[in-house]
């Protein structure tokens, strides 16, 4: 390894490294990846909503990936992907760029397996997603104006300095492990007909159209903002083109560039995409804070929104919304319930 580690071609604008295989993981890979997601992890509750099915004329079930540790679900592939970091990377460690959610996965993984973890966030991250990165004793380096440029930095360090570069979606045992969750629900609720899954980097959608979708032929709806369709209009136009239009304030889904190996699943087995206003999302955000008790980030509101919006779709069905995560900041939750 005299000269490290250098990017190789890729197929979309992100970098990747030789060690990134981008050949999409199979329902098996999410299998194997349970054994060590179950070793590590609780299995999350799946709880019916009674109101969302009343309103719906649905049996809507919540899946609760915010009572992970992390409080989302990403920890799922921090987990599968940290359990088998190469001996060569355990020194220097694992890089990744993030809003929030997988710098807390792979902040937590690293803790876990005993490997430094160094995440680059951008300048007006969510603090308290921050504090707990650092909780998980990462090294923070704050860089850029969002997402993509944190990244575009996580990317020149992992050049400079050679560590794992984790990439946000480029990575099967992310995905794999992000999977499992869809493996719990084909086990608890066998007679689901639809799930409705946000899409950022695309490893939740993925994950369940490896479980839900491949093992009992459900459909597996994603939905983005329509304040950040990067991966929606990548979806519908058949490429790998960067949107410039980036403008949600849902940090967990904002990113300005679709991701190859998980678009690549995507194209093959999604249902259907829908986009959902930011207004609509902090409606449903706001219902589900006053009507439910739970606390949960706009990035996965938004599957709240579009069942809302889309009753036509779910009436009469057997349908699951996960709640992908409840890493609201502070001041937004305030903002929200004073009435914006
Ligand atoms: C990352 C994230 C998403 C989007 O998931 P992707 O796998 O990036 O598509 C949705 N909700 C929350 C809470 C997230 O952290």
């Amino acid at each position: 390894m005299a000269d490290g580690y250098q990017p190789v071609d890729s197929p979309d604008q992100t970098t990747v490294f030789p060690y990134h295989e981008l050949t999409p993981p199979t329902t098996a890979d999410v299998y194997e990846a349970r054994e060590q997601v179950s070793r590590h992890l609780p299995k999350t509750p799946l709880v019916r909503s009674d109101w969302l099915s009343e309103e719906l004329d649905a049996d809507i079930y919540l899946k609760r990936e915010d009572t992970l540790p992390t409080g989302a679900f990403k920890i799922r592939g921090g987990i599968a992907l940290g359990a088998n970091v190469d001996e060569e990377f355990r020194e220097h460690g694992l890089i990744a760029a993030s809003t929030g959610n997988h710098g807390q996965s792979v902040a937590y993984a690293g803790q876990k397996f005993n490997v430094p973890a160094t995440i680059c966030v951008p300048e007006d991250v969510n603090q308290s997603k921050v504090s707990s990165m650092e909780t998980y004793g990462a090294d923070i380096k704050y860089y850029g104006e969002d997402y993509d440029e944190a990244r575009t930095r996580a990317e020149e360090m992992a050049v400079e300095r050679q560590y794992r570069y984790v990439h946000s979606a480029n990575e099967p045992d992310l995905v794999a492990g992000v999977g499992t969750a869809g493996l719990e629900i084909v086990e608890e609720l066998p007679d689901v007909d639809l799930v409705f899954s946000p899409i950022g980097g695309g490893t939740c959608a993925s994950g369940f159209c490896l479980t839900i979708g491949d093992i009992l032929g459900s459909d597996v709806i994603g939905v983005q903002s329509a304040q950040a369709p990067a991966a929606h209009r990548a979806w519908e136009e058949g490429h790998l083109k960067p949107h410039d239009r980036m403008e949600t304030t849902a940090e967990g889904l904002a990113t300005r560039v679709p991701f190859a190996m998980t678009m690549d699943i995507l194209r093959d087995k999604l249902s259907d995409f829908v986009l959902v206003d930011d207004e609509a999302t902090l409606d449903a955000l706001r219902d589900m804070i006053v009507r439910s008790g739970i606390i949960m980030e706009g990035a996965c509101a938004t599957t709240i929104a579009a069942a809302l919006a889309h009753p036509e779709l779910v009436r009469g069905q057997t349908v699951v919304l996960p709640v992908t995560g409840r890493n609201l900041a502070a001041d937004k939750l305030s903002w929200l319930l004073e009435g914006r």
